[in-house]
Order: structure tokens, then C-alpha cells, then sequence
């Protein structure tokens, strides 16, 4: 089955956060489960630099007068075959692919990604006379117009499937009305029953109204979006739509995130050889300046700092959090006030807290390796990888029973201990209490070692790979071409 998978990040030529560990990882699971994949990509500098022998597969012009390029060739890290829009003048920029240095959303995004739709829907109206997909899964709002072109364009019979993944309902991409002329969208989009919202246009509400299937990234977020708490608005397109949306759980690519062969750690290690870990707790306590001691838990977070992480909790709790005798590094970027919040702690109490602000790689793989806990307190969280990373690496998430997490993580109960499914520990209210009583449960069972490694160990050999997620993929791209 040919799928074209459309984003706009992918893993490790440009991220921003979880959709790019997806992108790069679904398609290369999917080509194991028997699919022939490509994906199309926005060119961003990274994105051209990596793609080997292009060629030019079309000159095209946007709705708007644009002038843009299709590449096509391999890209070299992945081996993945791959679509490229050359179009220098809208993404060859500083800044985020969403931002520029200021911080300040890019004014035409709304032609940069309505672009990424479009050449999509192009490549499923047989742009390429050598290749033309079976299914079209795009993902988030950046790709949320592909459905919309496709049902409006010269294809109407439709011999695509159209499958649109929402990994966080929270970034909608709207735009205001104004811009919806440039699309080259008939008028009839622009209505409550297709992409207008609220007077705006909504890329992810074009996704999700026009797309055959839509799926996000854990069974729990599937039914919270169907809520008006979590429905960020569109709780009511996606009840009406409930029968054709399902929760997949995000997994982990093991060919990255493998503390037996990762060469970012001091040491590697693994659940049957755990010795490694202390070694890496050790260097990495050592390198911040924090107190060099074995028996100090030592909590991690590795986190965009936005109002969604729930991190202000941390925050709170951190005086209790150090007077037990524990220790936080944190590795993140974002709001300037948790920034700063997080950049005064360090300063005041650099025995214990270390904080860097900024984005980093292989020092995540190292805070993941070295601490004992991994903090993931959401507001909310679609899916969440860096639990699923704590897992893998021996550092057990202590998480707020929402979303994604609530799928992955168990909490250390006496009971679920007992069973031998406790892996982590969960906190039921968004409260500072509540955080701070699971942090007390943490340190709780850090004073049984016994408990503690045989819990860790068992975290470790969860199996968290692509190759079940990809499975279920698959199955529902058979159910959606099957007649
Ligand atoms: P989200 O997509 O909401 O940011 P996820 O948990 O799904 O959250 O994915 C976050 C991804 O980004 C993980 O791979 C995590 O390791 C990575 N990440 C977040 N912040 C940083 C950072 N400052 N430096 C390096 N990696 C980071």
C-alpha cells in the first residue's frame, strides 16, 4: 500500500517537539509493517540540505501567484523517499518553523503551511505520474488543509484515503478571515460545516472536517477531545465525528532512544545491566555542580516550558523537593517567566538545582540516562514522549493522570506494586498538593531499594516500540481503501 505521510517536522532534520519524533519514526515503522512510504515536507533548510540526488519533479504556482518548486529524492538519514517544496522565500528563515527570533508567529504561515496542503493534495491527483498514494495521512494543523484541497480539487470521485492526526488540539492554526481569499478555497469552505471557526479559518478544523479518518496520539486524548474541557472548541465536530476517530499511543523509536547503545551517555546500560545508570548520575551530578551523591533522588525534566507542562507545580514543590534531600536539573525553552523562574532556583540553590534554558539533543539522552524520576506534570498531554523515554531509561515518570500519560504510565499503589504493573507515579488533581504527595510516593519507595530496582527494571522492558502502533495504522489504512 502506498501511503504519502505529510509534516511539517520530522526527526532529526528539524523539531520542535513530539510530531517530529513521530514523522521520522511512523514512516520508517510503516515501511516494516509492508508499506511503501514517502513523505512530503515543507524545505526548510535542513529538510534540502539532507535530500540526496533531487530532481525536480514540477514548477508549480500556489492559488496565491507563488512560485514554488517539488523536489523529489532520498533523504539521507532516514532513507526515506521524500517530496520537498523548494520555496526559499517562505521557509529559508531564522527562528522556529513557526516563529522568527522574536518569538513573533511568521505573518504569511498561513500560506507557508495552506502550501503543504495543497502540494499534497496535488501528489494525490497524480502530480506524480510515477507514484500515486492509496492513503494520505497528514499531521496537525501545518498539514490541515490537505483534505480540504482534496475535496474541492479535480479529484471529487476521490481515489485517496485521507487520514489526519491531531497531536495536540491546543495549536489550531487560525487565521483571520481575511486570508481565506488567498487560499483558492471555494466559498463554501469558508461555513461552519468546513474550516470557518468562531469568524476565523482553522486549519485543524479543515482537518478535521474533511478528512475520512482522524486519529490522535493515545486512546485516553480520543475521548478528552471529545469533551468540551479539552475540546479547545471543536469538541462538537469531533463528537459528531466519533465513529470515524480512534487513538493510536505514540510509541518510541528504539533506534533512538536505547540506553544499551546510546553514544550521548557516559555509560550504557540496560534493564538486565543496570550498572551504568549510577555512572551516568554520577558524571551528569558532577558536570551541573550539583552535590555528587548517589543516594540523592535525582528528578529530571525535559520540556517545552509552556503553561501546558503544568511545570509551575514543580516550581511549588520544589523547597519540599530539595528538604527531602532530592535534586531537579531541567532542560527546556519557552516562556520567558518559567524561564526565568526555573533560572532563579538554579542560582539559589545550585547544590541541587540545575536549569538549562535552551534545546538540546544528546543532553536530554543524558538526563534521561542520569536521573531517577522524570517529571511530566501536563495540564494536558495528547500523548507525551518523555515518559515513554524515562521507560526506556530507568528514570520512572511521575506524571498527572491525564491523557497520553494516564495510557502509560501506573501508578506505585501498593496493589499495582503487588500485580508488578506499577511503573511510575500518578497524581490525580492539578494541584501542588497533589503533585507534592506523589513526589513524597517517590521518595517513599527510593528509600526500598529493592522495590525501587525491581520497579525500574520492569520499566525498562516495557515494550514501547513502533511496530504495534504501526499495525494499527496499517489496519485502519485497509479499512479506509477497502471499499
Ligand atoms: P510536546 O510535543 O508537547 O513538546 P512530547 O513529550 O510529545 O511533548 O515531545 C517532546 C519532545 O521534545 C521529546 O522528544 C523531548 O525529549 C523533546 N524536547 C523537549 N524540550 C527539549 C529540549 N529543551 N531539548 C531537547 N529536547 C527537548
Amino acid at each position: 500500500m502506498k501511503v504519502l505521510q505529510v509534516s511539517a517536522e520530522i526527526f532529526p532534520l528539524l523539531k520542535t517537539g513530539g510530531l517530529a519524533d513521530v514523522a521520522g519514526a511512523l514512516p520508517v515503522a510503516l515501511k516494516g509493517a509492508g508499506c511503501e512510504v514517502r513523505v512530503l515536507l515543507p524545505g526548510f533548510a535542513p529538510i534540502l540540505a539532507d535530500l540526496i540526488v533531487p530532481t525536480v519533479l514540477a514548477e508549480l504556482t500556489a492559488p496565491w501567484g507563488e512560485r514554488v518548486v517539488l523536489r523529489q529524492g532520498v533523504l539521507g538519514t532516514l532513507g526515506l523517499r521524500a517530496y520537498v517544496i523548494d520555496a526559499p522565500q517562505l521557509y529559508d528563515r531564522p527562528g522556529t518553523p513557526y516563529e522568527d527570533a522574536q518569538r513573533h508567529p511568521h505573518p504569511d504561515n498561513h500560506l507557508r503551511f495552506a502550501l503543504l496542503g495543497w502540494v499534497a493534495a496535488k501528489l494525490a491527483c497524480a502530480l506524480d505520474p510515477g507514484w500515486q498514494p492509496a492513503v494520505l495521512h497528514s499531521h496537525d494543523w501545518h498539514a490541515g488543509l490537505t483534505s480540504a484541497y482534496l475535496a474541492f480539487g479535480p479529484a471529487k470521485g476521490r481515489r485517496v484515503a485521507t487520514v489526519y492526526t491531531v497531536h495536540n488540539l491546543a495549536y489550531q492554526g487560525l487565521f483571520a478571515p481575511i486570508h481565506f481569499y488567498d487560499l483558492g478555497l471555494p466559498a463554501a469552505a469558508f461555513a461552519i460545516n468546513g474550516l470557518e471557526f468562531h469568524g476565523q479559518l482553522s486549519f485543524m478544523k479543515a482537518g478535521l472536517y474533511y478528512s475520512d479518518h482522524i486519529t490522535t496520539v493515545s486512546p485516553t486524548y480520543a475521548k478528552e477531545i471529545q469533551t468540551p474541557a479539552q475540546g479547545c472548541g471543536l469538541d462538537g465536530l469531533l463528537r459528531v465525528r466519533a465513529h470515524d476517530l480512534t487513538g493510536i499511543l505514540n510509541a518510541v523509536d528504539e533506534t533512538v532512544w536505547n540506553p544499551a547503545l546510546d553514544p550521548a551517555l557516559t555509560a550504557m546500560f540496560d534493564a538486565e545491566k543496570p550498572a551504568g545508570k549510577a555512572l551516568c548520575k554520577a558524571a551528569l551530578q558532577q558536570a551541573l555542580g550539583l552535590a555528587v551523591q548517589a543516594d540523592a533522588p535525582l528528578f529530571g525534566v525535559v520540556s517545552r516550558l509552556t503553561e501546558q507542562k503544568g511545570l509551575h507545580l514543580v516550581l511549588a514543590a520544589l523547597d519540599e523537593l530539595i528538604a527531602r534531600g532530592g535534586q531537579l536539573v531541567l532542560l527546556g525553552t519557552g516562556e520567558t517567566e518559567l524561564e526565568a523562574a526555573f533560572t532563579a532556583r538554579a542560582q539559589a540553590q545550585p547544590q541541587a538545582v540545575a536549569v538549562r534554558i535552551g534545546y538540546d539533543e544528546a543532553y536530554a539522552h543524558r538526563i534521561f540516562a542520569a536521573t531517577d524520576v522524570t517529571l511530566v506534570p501536563s495540564r494536558f498531554e495528547p500523548c507525551g514522549l518523555t515518559q515513554m523515554y524515562g521507560l526506556k531509561y530507568g528514570s520512572l515518570p511521575l506524571v498527572h493522570r491525564v491523557g497520553g500519560l494516564i495510557d502509560t504510565v501506573v501508578d506505585c499503589s501498593l496493589e499495582d506494586l503487588a500485580d508488578g504493573t506499577a511503573n511510575g507515579f500518578v497524581f490525580h488533581e492539578f494541584t501542588q498538593q497533589a503533585l507534592a504527595r506523589a513526589v513524597r510516593r517517590a521518595f517513599a519507595l527510593y528509600a526500598r531499594p529493592t522495590e525501587w530496582r525491581s520497579v525500574r527494571q520492569r520499566a525498562m522492558q516495557q515494550p514501547l516500540g513502533w511496530d504495534k502502533a504501526a499495525a494499527q495504522y496499517v489496519a485502519l489504512y485497509r479499512q479506509l481503501v477497502t471499499p
